[in-house]
């Protein structure tokens, strides 16, 4: 498992741009790449649209998978976003994180500057995972 997971500013404010205009409903969206390194953002759809929880769409996701494979990189997290909440997983979070590859970025809008975490969610436990932001 990574123990830091490296994301381009490019793509960081592209995650944080996606979180806002989806305010204030739960945004989502996977971040692929190589090793621990991100290169490419998928927004996707929160069939939910839920302030407190969030749940993509199976075919959009379907479609991410083969463009990822296409792309000969690896699925290497999941983020979602926390409106009114801390970065933190919720509840359901733990009992919805099924990839226990992937990290789980978290990040929360309840203060003006965004706050993101990642997490490892394995057999319930949970580990952070260190973000990093490469200029
Ligand atoms: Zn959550």
């Amino acid at each position: 498992m990574l123990d830091k997971l490296f994301i381009s500013k490019s793509i960081f404010d592209e995650m944080i741009s996606h979180c806002r205009e989806k305010y204030p409903n739960e945004a989502c969206g996977i971040l692929a790449g190589k090793g621990n390194e991100t290169s490419k953002i998928y927004r996707m759809t929160n069939i939910e649209n839920s302030s407190v929880s969030y749940f993509m769409d199976s075919k959009e996701q379907f479609k991410v998978m083969k463009d990822i494979r296409e792309n000969n990189i690896s699925m290497l997290a999941i983020f979602h976003s926390h409106p009114l909440s801390p970065a933190y997983p919720s509840a359901k979070d733990m009992r919805l994180a099924f990839y226990e590859d992937a990290v789980y970025v978290i990040v929360s809008l309840i203060e003006n500057k965004p706050v993101v975490k990642g997490f490892e969610i394995r057999e319930g436990e949970i580990k952070e995972i260190g973000i990093v932001v490469k200029i």
